[in-house]
């Protein structure tokens, strides 16, 4: 493959940037990095290698920065990352990207903030259908000078990429991911539970379990948030503040999308 794109989603926003930056490339193959990440050995044979992923915490998701860690990336000499995010942006998770890529001698040539419908729905609602619209219709415009770089090999970090803003939101990047995997105590099912299991099918790290007809969460969790945003009945419940916020998923991706990207 002339390029492979490494990609993890929750609710469908990135798995969607992923397929369109793929479908406008010559031989690029799509590898989700839920399915792989706990591999022993993790080798790339690409000419180019891109990493498509949400924005978790002002940096990368602990799966993401893990995966990363471990691969061998010798055989690649261009690199490319898109991070979907809603919200507060600043350049901590491609400098996090860069600085991992400089611990293997490589460096990262091109990175993009694509704007997508919030999905953090434990901290802020949705947003409405037609605001929804309007950032697909801006992401796929944004797609298109993406899939051109990538196409041409260029490099585009000059820009606010030393942003010293980044060492703040480094550490609270890394405070998120030594303490993601216990964050999922505050989540419950509510009584309307129809034990489909949805939201195990969906979880990409496989962090529950159905107990007497209903979801348990193992303490493994990486926030991504599948589970509340996919349960059907809408019954699953993080704390109190889930029970004043609408759900979202990406309207093209489907349960059996998240079902494809895990092991
Ligand atoms: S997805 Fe929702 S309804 Fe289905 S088992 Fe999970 S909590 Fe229950
Ligand atoms: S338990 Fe829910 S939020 Fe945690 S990783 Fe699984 S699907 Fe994502």
């Amino acid at each position: 493959m002339e390029t492979t794109i490494y990609y993890f989603t929750g609710t469908g926003n990135s798995l969607k940037i992923a397929k369109s930056i793929s479908e406008g490339l010559n031989d690029c193959e799509l590898v989700p990095i839920a399915k792989i990440w706990e591999d022993d050995h993790l080798l790339s044979h690409s000419e180019k290698v891109g990493f498509v992923f949400p924005l978790y915490y002002a940096g990368l998701p602990k799966i993401v920065y893990d995966f990363l860690s471990k691969i061998d990336l010798a055989k690649t000499n261009y690199f490319f990352a898109v991070v979907t995010y809603a919200g507060d942006i600043n350049t901590t998770p491609l400098n996090q990207i860069n600085s991992i890529l400089n611990d293997k001698s490589k460096s990262l040539s091109a990175g993009f903030y694509l704007l997508m419908p919030n999905n953090y729905v434990i901290s802020y609602d949705v947003h409405s259908e037609s605001r929804q619209k309007e950032f697909f219709r801006e992401a796929e415009k944004k797609i298109e000078n993406i899939i051109t770089t990538i196409k041409q090999s260029e490099t585009n970090l000059e820009e606010g990429f030393f942003d010293k803003r980044r060492v703040k939101s480094e550490k609270f990047n890394e405070d998120f991911r030594l303490n993601v995997h216990g964050t999922d105590k505050s989540f419950y099912s509510e009584d309307s539970c129809t034990s489909c299991e949805i939201c195990v099918k969906v979880c990409p790290v496989n962090n529950i379990v159905m107990v007497e007809n209903r979801p348990q969460w193992q303490h493994k969790c990486q926030q991504c948030l599948a589970c509340i945003n996919f349960c059907p009945e809408e019954c699953i419940q993080f704390g109190k503040k889930t029970l004043k916020t609408k759900r979202y998923h990406h309207p093209e991706i489907e349960v059996n999308d998240l079902i494809n990207q895990k092991p």
